[in-house]
């Protein structure tokens, strides 16, 4: 199941960043995903939390940001959106023509962790100066 490999990816860079910080766990997870990218936002959900189950991931937040897709006519420079299933098709010259600029994304943005774990140094440096 794509999803499946997708979400172990995902969750092993969080666990990466999670260790990285000392955090015990992760509040969670943002993704960007291009409406071609040809993953199931449910499927993918779904799948994270199979595998974030029993670790640092476990109960994370998956936030998921669809990207929608675009491209741009190399006859004319308009920029138009591709829909999907997709049609790469200049609505103004009416020519196949056509580079995709958006909609292929899948990429980690961000990793939450909870404050406190994030980073206890700062946390205990600040208590001190604060009035
Ligand atoms: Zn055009």
């Amino acid at each position: 199941m794509h999803e499946l490999s997708i979400a172990a990816a995902v969750v092993e860079s969080a666990e990466e960043v999670a260790r990285e910080h000392g955090a015990a766990s992760v509040e969670s997870v943002q993704l960007r995903i291009g409406e071609l990218a040809g993953v199931v936002s449910d499927a993918l959900r779904f799948s994270f939390e199979l595998v974030a189950d029993g670790t640092l991931a476990a109960g994370a937040e998956l936030l998921i940001e669809e990207v929608p897709a675009r491209a741009r006519c190399t006859g004319c420079d308009a920029e138009f959106a591709v829909g999907s299933p997709p049609r790469l098709w200049c609505p103004r010259c009416e020519q196949p023509a056509a580079e995709l600029l958006t909609g292929r994304e899948l990429e980690l943005s961000g990793v939450q962790l909870p404050e406190a774990g994030s980073c206890p140094a700062l946390h205990e440096a600040g208590r001190g100066e604060r009035t």
